[in-house]
Formats: C-alpha cells, structure tokens, sequence
C-alpha cells in the first residue's frame, strides 16, 4: 500500500469540509460517495441529473440533490461552499452507446464547462475530472497486441469520435483552469471500470457486465449459447471498482498530479474470448459462441500502461481480474433472481 495522501489523511482537508461528488446516482461516483463517507467525512453532497429513487445507491447521512448540471444555475448551487469537488457525471456507457450517441457524449462537455467555472468561482481547493482511455489516438490502438498505452500517447490527438473528444477537450478545460486561475484539478483517465452496483442491463452496460448478465440469461433459459460483439479478438484491460475510487482518492490528493492527466487502469490484459471464458468458469457452463461482426466493438486493443503511477503513487490497480468478475457475477446473478421476481433492482 502506497503512503499517498487520501481524503483521510490529508491534513488540508477536515471532515467538515464539504465535499461535492456529481454523477453520484452512477456506478463510480456512488462508490466514490460511500468511501468518503465511511472515511468519516461528515459533509457530503452528491448530485446527478437522475431522481432519486433511480440512484444505483443512496449513503445515509449524504446530502442528495436531483440537479442537470448540463445548467450553469444548478452547477452554482452544486458547488456552493465545496472545498473539493468531483465531477463524474457523463452521459456515458458501453461501445453499444458511445458508438451510436456521440452527439449526448459531447454534450456532457456542458457538465464539466459549468461545473469547472462554478468550483472555480466557489473557491474550491481541489476538482477533479474523471475521463477516459477513450481520449487516447485511435491510431495505436489498431492491433490486438498493441502496446499499452501512456499518457504521452493521446497527442497528436485523435481521439474517440464523440465521447473521446469530449474527454479531452474537458481535461484542456481543466488544465488552463491551472494554468491561468490557480484552480488545483486532477484528472485520471479511466480504463473500463467493472464491479457490482454497476450497469449490467439496458443497452449501456460495459463488456463484463453484459457478459455475465448473458451467461446467467443462458444458464436460467436453458438456451446454452451466447453473442460475443466482434471477433472476439478485441483487446482491453478491466479495473475493479474498489481500485478505481482508491486511485481517485489518491490522483485528487497528490500534489504532483495537479492538471496532470495520468492512467487509472489495470495492465492485465485480456482478449473479449479469454474474458468470456472466465466467466463461463465462474458460472460453471461452457456455451456455444456465435460472433456478431457488425456489431460495435471499438479499437482492436487497448492496455494501461502503469509505468507514471506506479512511479507517482507506488501504487496500481491490482486486483485480479478472476477475483473482481466473481464478485460481479454473483452481484448480476442476485440482481436478476431479482428482477424476476418483481423486486427493485438498479436500472438506468
Ligand atoms: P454512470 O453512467 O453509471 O454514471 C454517470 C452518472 O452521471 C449517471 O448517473 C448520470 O445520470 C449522471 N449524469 C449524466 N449527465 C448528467 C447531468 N447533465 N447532470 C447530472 N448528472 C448527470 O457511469 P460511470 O461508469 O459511473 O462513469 C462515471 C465517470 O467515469 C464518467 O465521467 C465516465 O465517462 C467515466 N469513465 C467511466 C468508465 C467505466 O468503465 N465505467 C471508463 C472511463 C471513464
């Protein structure tokens, strides 16, 4: 474990200060609230556009405001009194989405143009901005074994149409806040994220958790086979949700890191066949495969490269990925035991 500086242990930061968390109705940032509460920070205000009772989880004791931060007006009242503030609310999902809806993706621009200003202008000590692998150059990212990617990578720029421009153009908006007005930001380029609370149904939903949700669907109708989007060839690396808000806790407390993007992903990589098989071991059944060609499946590979954090941090994201995705499959599984007998179950 790293001596990095946390929420907790940061001697700038007292457990009265108010901390802000935007797209806290979401899969990350609603771990991300539950962390800094079981820190025994005592003022929390989480915020997502979604009405309360779609919230994946709701922490007792956190303050929760349905707002459209996409809207200066309510960004402002988000961020009245923040001392740090976190910005994960993105109209965001898996290639099936980002492909498809590039135009919302770049409208969550607005979020982070407001956001970024409103913390500016409520004297915010730290903001910190959750973007993406997807704002890495395309270009290398062409081959299943390419090599994993560092932070010098996304430049020259061409990103992910849609959804990876917008990332990059809101981790600029972050850097010249640094830059020209002294707002301290943080900004960690997430590489897919996965874990229970997550989305697992409903067209948004990443590779592992539709993955699982379609070995179950195949294990309850009998119908033992299932759809791989692609050839499965494709390439990625999965981080676990606990890694994920430990590395944000860590890039928004570190010094070095400010207006500094850096990887926050694994570097075990795995082909979309290697995933699937895993989890056909952890549900104990092996389906016949049928590939969807046309289907979105992204670039051919992408890896982290931890090389900066490991150096920064001295620490990476570690949990294995054997160990996370049966954590996740037994959450999906209990979610759809759920959903078939009529209970309340996370939905986007
Ligand atoms: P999520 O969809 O579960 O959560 C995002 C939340 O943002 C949603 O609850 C949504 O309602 C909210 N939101 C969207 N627009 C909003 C608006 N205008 N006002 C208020 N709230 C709004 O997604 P997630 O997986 O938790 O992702 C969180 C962040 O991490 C996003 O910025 C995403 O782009 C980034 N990210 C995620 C992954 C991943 O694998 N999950 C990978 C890379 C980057």
């Amino acid at each position: 474990m790293s001596a990095q500086k946390t929420a907790e242990t940061d001697p700038a930061l007292r457990k009265d200060d108010l901390i802000v968390i935007a797209g806290a109705g979401g899969f990350i940032a609603g771990a991300l609230t539950r962390r800094f509460h079981e820190q025994g920070l005592a003022r929390i205000r989480a915020v997502d556009k979604k009405p309360l009772p779609e919230w994946y989880q709701r922490v007792p004791g956190v303050e929760c405001l349905s707002l459209d931060l996409s809207d200066p007006d309510n960004c402002k009242r988000a961020c009245e009194g923040a001392a740090e503030v976190y910005n994960l609310a993105a109209d965001m999902g898996g290639m099936g989405f980002i492909e498809r809806f590039r135009v919302e993706c770049l409208r969550s621009i607005l979020v982070n143009t407001h956001m970024i200003e409103a913390a500016y202008r409520a004297g915010t000590r730290h903001y910190f901005f959750s973007s993406s692998a997807c704002a890495y150059n395309t270009d290398l990212q062409k081959d299943p074994s390419a090599r994993a990617l560092k932070e010098s990578d996304a430049y020259p720029a061409n990103a992910e149409r849609g959804y990876g421009w917008e990332k990059l153009m809101s981790e600029i908006f972050c850097q010249e806040y640094w830059a020209e007005r002294g707002l301290e930001t943080h900004i960690a380029r997430f590489h897919n994220v996965y874990g229970p609370l997550g989305t697992w149904d409903g067209g948004r939903e990443k590779a592992p958790a539709a993955l699982c949700r379609k070995v179950i669907e195949a294990k309850d109708s009998g119908k033992l086979e299932i759809e791989i989007w692609g050839d499965g060839t494709q390439t990625r690396s999965f981080m676990y949700i606990d890694d994920c808000i430990l590395g944000i806790d860590m890039t928004a407390h570190c010094d070095e890191l400010t207006a500094t993007p850096i990887n926050l992903g694994s570097a075990e990589l795995v082909s979309i066949n290697n995933l699937v098989s895993m989890i056909e071991e952890i549900g104990g059944v092996e389906l016949a495969r049928t590939y969807k060609l046309d289907a979105p499946r992204g670039v051919a590979g992408r890896n982290s490269d931890n090389t900066m954090i490991r150096r920064i941090l001295g620490w990476e994201p570690s949990t294995p990925l054997k160990e996370g995705l049966a954590r996740t499959y037994a959450w999906i599984e209990r979610q759809y035991a759920d959903r078939k007998a009529g209970k309340r179950t996370v939905r986007r």
